[in-house]
């Protein structure tokens, strides 16, 4: 009977007669754009029906009107309850079904239903929205989420969200892990309370400028929770409402503090090597000038009355001379171009001979504590170096405890994995020994701590030279160690020497040092060496203890004349490094040509073929510049009188 009505004549006829309200609700209830029911209020049987559902069901008006409201539902528990629920419904009640349309297709319905009087008997009029389109949206919208926010929670890159006011809004897992605290720790916090003093000022110049045309930052420094600094990468990006307006930003986070380091630690070797090289230069020439100087001045002394007037002014001079050699020779072991008679070392036991000495040295104020492990092996390195080290270390410690305080010097072993080396520098993994010497003085900061190493940096004005580190750097990276060092100001500070621990070859034994007799002889010397004034001075001190001298400035003409000599050569001394020729070619040339020549190499300057010698053959056979008469001649008489192996 409702179907008499349409919608034309409904709205016609409102204005005349307001007494049409069951008419309109007829129209309305046919033309409204939803689907319609109005179903029995106890079986749900379906008693009327609208186009709408008609159109989106797919179910003819007479099919309709054989179902009930619960034929519509797939199956399922809770729609089920909800359609129980209706038959006792008094007002108006929802709840979200799925409907199978004649074509099985499934949607999402929200259903409202309301109770009325239908033609005499209680009924329900309900009515279904599909919501199957945006319930899918936004499935997919929190599918989405949820990926961004497992992304967002594994990022190997920390995420930062902060507020307008810098609050901490959100930090994902890693950034919480890369700053030493729990995700909760930080929340609500401001930015600024995590980040260096430099970065705090940057920070909060883009927060007032709210971000804009901020993108990225190259080294900003976080603070970690233990006070450590995490040097970072951060892109941002500022973020906005719907509006428009600013309402904080995003950050990413991308730790590079290892890149940092090891950048450091590159730049800070390559300074070393400019200074060491630029060192070793300057003190390689002053060797052969102050060999000289000191070797003419031993030859006039000797000559002189011990009466004579000028014996004092020489011996000035010689003093100077010697002065001057051990600067260069501070010099050299600076720039990794000592010369060095390396040996089997037991720390431990270096350690113990200089207790007294070291006791005495830091005064009674200061006390002194050695922890030595008694295992730890052996080191290779020349005994009077590594005491030079100790000492150097040591002076320092006292000068940082002009108060007292305590020294400790301790010996302990590691071994280096892989993964530890990784991080540093021109380190091998393997077994090391340590060295420690901590105190407990004035410490460094961070821009002391930077510079110790170079000579001539002190901080001790004119008392200090600044060369007793540098001493320590060179001594340490040339016997292949390396040194670390860990200082707070006011708390004190600890040197570690890392040196590499030696399993030492059953028949390796050291070589006694040469005797102290210096007699002369009548043997044959073929002296090479380019140095004219170095050349001289040998031939002079060797011809007045007796011995025959050939001459030569390089290892070509000391072969002519070895060719042009008829009668024996006893002993070749040759300077390493020589234009032409190296010593060590010449030696083995004329080794070759006269089988049964003796050698003695000399140098002031270890180079590749001088360190490789003085490591791999007898001590004996190299003497270092610069060097006494007495010791030229004791050492040439040594040779001389060794068997033959
Ligand atoms: P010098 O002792 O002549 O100043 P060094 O090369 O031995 O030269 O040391 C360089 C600088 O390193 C010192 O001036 C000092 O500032 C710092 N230093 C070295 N050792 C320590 C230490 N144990 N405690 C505090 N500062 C130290
Ligand atoms: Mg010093």
């Amino acid at each position: 009977m409702m179907d008499s009505y349409d919608g034309a004549t409904a709205v016609s006829q409102r204005e005349e007669s307001p007494m049409m309200g069951e008419e309109l609700a007829a129209v309305l209830f046919h033309q409204h754009p939803q689907p319609m029911w109005i179903c029995d209020h106890e079986t749900l049987a379906i008693r009327a029906v609208n186009e709408s559902a008609i159109e989106h069901y797919g179910y003819s008006r007479e099919e309709f009107l054989q179902l009930t409201l619960r034929d519509l539902a797939v199956g399922q528990q809770d729609n089920d309850e909800a359609l129980d629920r209706l038959s006792s419904a008094v007002s108006v009640h929802r709840w979200r079904s799925r409907h199978r349309r004649k074509d099985g297709m499934i949607i999402t319905v929200e259903m409202t239903a309301r109770p009325l009087n239908f033609a005499g008997r209680g009924a329900l009029i309900v009515m279904a929205q599909d919501i199957t389109d945006r319930v899918k949206a936004e499935e997919a919208l929190r599918r989405n989420e949820e990926r961004y926010r497992q992304i967002v929670e594994t990022a190997q890159e920390g995420i930062w969200v902060i507020e307008a006011e810098a609050r901490t809004w959100y930090v994902n897992e890693r950034m919480a892990e890369m700053l030493g605290y729990s995700r909760q720790e930080m929340l609500g916090r401001p930015l600024y309370d995590f980040l260096d003093e430099a970065a705090q000022v940057r920070a909060r110049q883009n927060v007032e400028k709210k971000f804009e045309g901020v993108t990225k930052h190259g080294d900003f420094r976080f603070r970690r929770r233990d006070g450590s600094v995490l040097w970072a990468i951060v892109s941002v990006k500022p973020l906005y409402n719907d509006a428009g307006q600013y309402i904080g930003a995003l950050g990413m986070i991308v730790d590079v503090t290892e890149r940092r380091q090891l950048e450091r630690q590159l730049q800070q070797a390559q300074k070393m090597e400019a200074i060491g090289r630029l060192a070793g230069g300057v003190a390689h020439d002053f060797n052969n000038l102050i060999t000289v100087i000191t070797g003419y001045s031993d030859l006039l002394l000797r000559s002189l009355e011990e009466t004579s007037p000028l014996r004092r002014i020489i011996e000035e001079m010689k003093r100077a001379g010697e002065r001057a050699a051990l600067l260069t020779r501070q010099l050299l072991a600076f720039s990794r171009n000592q010369p060095i008679e390396p040996r089997l070392l037991d720390p431990n036991g270096v350690i113990i001979d200089m207790e007294k000495m070291l006791r005495r040295l830091i005064g009674e104020d200061i006390e002194l504590i050695t922890i030595l492990r008694p295992d730890i092996g052996s080191v290779r390195a020349d005994p009077g170096q590594l005491q030079q080290v100790l000492i150097n270390l040591v002076v320092n410690a006292r000068d940082a405890m002009p108060d007292g305080g305590t020294l400790t010097i301790e010996t302990d072993r590691v071994e280096l994995d892989a993964e530890y080396v990784a991080r540093r520098l021109n380190v091998r993994p393997g077994p090391y020994v340590v060295l420690s010497v901590s105190d407990t003085g004035c410490g460094m900061d961070p821009e002391t701590l930077s510079h110790i190493f170079e000579p001539f940096f002190t901080t001790k004005g004119e008392r200090g030279t600044g060369l007793g580190l540098a001493t320590v750097y060179g001594i340490v990276t040339q016997c292949g160690g390396y040194v670390d060092v860990m200082s707070e100001v006011g708390r004190g500070t600890t040197f570690k020497i890392y040196l590499p621990r030696i399993i030492p070859p059953r028949d390796e034994q050291v070589t006694a040092a040469p005797s102290r007799c210096a007699c002369g002889g009548t043997e044959t010397i073929l002296v090479a060496e380019d140095e004219p004034l170095v050349r001289e001075l040998i031939r002079e001190v060797l011809q007045r203890k007796g011995y025959t001298v050939l001459e030569a400035s390089n290892g070509v003409e000391a072969l002519l004349a070895a060719r042009r000599h008829p009668g024996p050569i006893h002993l070749l001394l040759t300077d390493v490094v020589m234009p032409l020729m190296s010593g060590t070619e010449l030696a083995a040339q004329l080794q070759r040509e006269r089988p049964g020549t003796k050698v003695l190499f000399m140098s002031g300057h270890t180079s590749r073929a001088g360190r490789s010698l003085a490591l791999l053959e007898s001590p004996a056979m190299f003497l270092t510049k610069p060097f006494t008469p007495e010791a030229l001649a004791a050492r040439v008489r040594l040779i001389l009188d060794a068997s033959d192996e």
